[in-house]
């Protein structure tokens, strides 16, 4: 097996790592040649780190000695700039968390560690999570490596674009709202948010702390399936985390729900849903039966989302008041210390969210925007659990257009956020929803990301 980083998956990579075929730092080292050649004009990275080859001589001093032999052992990873990675910089592409360097690993890290693989570096983001184009990034957007005219996505825009472009193999993002599905899409990779709290949060940096969830962006479905099952499971650190189902539950995966009327309402790209109708033939034509559900408060998730969100953004951004954490600007009073340091360390959309956030929560106005948001959220609750008694899986496409070009929605945050009308649902709901290219989005039951790889990989396959 010859090293071509353009056609290596995690898989395939480790079977030439075993089989001596190549080296890990082969590997790493082939990724920084594709970064060196293509991240001046993409801007992926935030940061290459400068110890990869001596990870990499790490990680094939333990292939060599057969020691803990994984899928994952050598194998390069770029990890999303809000995953704390101890004694590196974390800045969650933020000018106020400068030079902020984490004092502890995520769980996610310790685990990966644990595992031996390659930290590349870091990547670019929206600022804090907030986004869905790497636009709002205080250090330049991500360009889509598969046409470098448009954006790659967000908010994991550098995650999704670092592996697009082969600068690794795999990388973890966070999704709050489809900021892992959303650029996957755009940059035509797996994403998959899992289950909400399948993954340990404990040293991922806040942004709307019960919809957030780690995971993983990669070249094919099998690869997330193999990260995943390397990060998932309880965490005494993360109160909200468990272990799922046990494995021996049965997979059903004969009947794949279409919602009623939702691609066909206004805002969805033409091509957009000629693609996704095409793809669920084939799907019907392997010999799943498609079956049509009524899903009556989904419209309503888009609103509710951007009533929930901001109100956790808020409280959560609390802590960024420039005296913990990176910049501080002085003013002549406390008050002054707080609003210079905010004002100078924050983006528009990040202030944006937070004013908005705070509103939905001030008193007079709880009850109704962030009350009410909470009931929606239970009724789309009940909508998917009605559902899934009748359907195993529901498709939908990831995003209602195809990656836009830089700069066109960037100064209109309304027409950003209907790009995650189909996205945001799945964390609303807690439910695990993968990407799979083109731009196919699949929802399965509360820890059933089983389901979703064994379909997910039949999409893969129709492509
Ligand atoms: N694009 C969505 C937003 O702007 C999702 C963000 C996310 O998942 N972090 O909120």
């Amino acid at each position: 097996m010859s090293l071509d980083i353009t056609t290596l998956t995690i898989q395939t990579a480790h079977e030439g790592l075993v089989s001596g075929a190549f080296t890990s730092v082969e590997l790493a080292e082939a990724c920084l040649a594709q970064i060196k050649e293509k991240d001046a004009d993409i801007n992926a990275f935030r940061e290459v780190f400068d110890d990869v080859i001596e990870q990499a001589k790490e990680a094939d001093r333990r292939i060599k000695s057969k020691e803990g032999i994984n899928p994952l052992l050598g194998i390069p990873f770029s990890i999303k700039d809000n995953i704390l990675i101890k004694g590196r910089t974390a800045g969650a592409s933020s000018k106020i968390l400068e030079n902020y360097v984490a004092p502890y690993d995520a769980t996610v890290i310790t685990k990966l560690k644990e595992k031996g693989v390659v930290f590349i570096g870091r990547v670019n983001m929206d600022e804090f999570a907030m986004g869905g184009s790497t636009e709002n990034s205080a250090y330049g957007v991500t360009k889509n490596p598969i046409n470098p005219e448009t954006v790659s996505g967000g908010s994991s825009g550098g995650s999704a674009a670092s592996v697009a472009m082969h600068g690794a193999l795999a990388s973890l993002g966070s999704d709050t709202g489809g900021s892992i599905r959303q650029p996957a899409a755009f940059c035509e990779v797996v994403g998959l948010k899992p289950t909400y709290g399948a993954v340990s949060r404990h040293g991922l940096m806040a942004m709307g702390s019960s919809l957030d969830v780690i995971g993983p962006l990669t070249k094919t479905v099998e690869d997330t399936k193999i990260v995943f099952d390397a990060i998932k499971g309880k965490d005494e650190y993360d109160s909200t985390s468990h272990d799922g189902l046990d494995t021996t539950s049965p997979v059903q995966t004969k009947t794949i729900g279409v919602i009623k009327g939702l691609i066909d309402q206004g805002g969805i790209d033409s091509g957009v849903k000629e693609r996704f109708e095409a793809q669920i033939k084939k799907l019907k034509d392997k010999g799943y039966e498609v079956k049509e559900i009524a899903m009556p408060h989904l419209h309503y998730s888009l609103a509710t989302y951007y009533v929930i969100m901001p109100a956790e953004v808020s409280s959560n951004m609390s802590r960024f008041d420039g005296m913990k954490y990176g910049v501080r600007v002085e003013g002549k009073k406390l008050l002054d210390d707080y609003l210079s340091s905010r004002g100078a360390g924050l983006g528009k959309e990040v202030k944006r969210r937070i004013m908005l956030g705070t509103y939905v929560l001030s008193s007079g106005y709880y009850d109704a925007y962030y009350g009410k948001a909470n009931k929606v959220r239970d009724l789309l609750k009940q909508d998917f659990e009605k559902a899934f008694k009748e359907v195993d899986a529901i498709l939908t496409p990831t995003a209602p257009t195809p990656a836009f070009k830089i700069g066109e929605k960037a100064n209109d945050p309304l027409s950003l956020y209907l790009e995650d009308i189909f996205t945001v649902t799945a964390n609303l709901v807690g439910i695990p929803a993968i990407n799979v290219p083109t731009n196919v989005q699949i929802m399965a039951p509360y820890n059933r990301e089983d389901v979703l790889f064994v379909i997910g990989k039949d999409v893969e396959n129709l492509r």
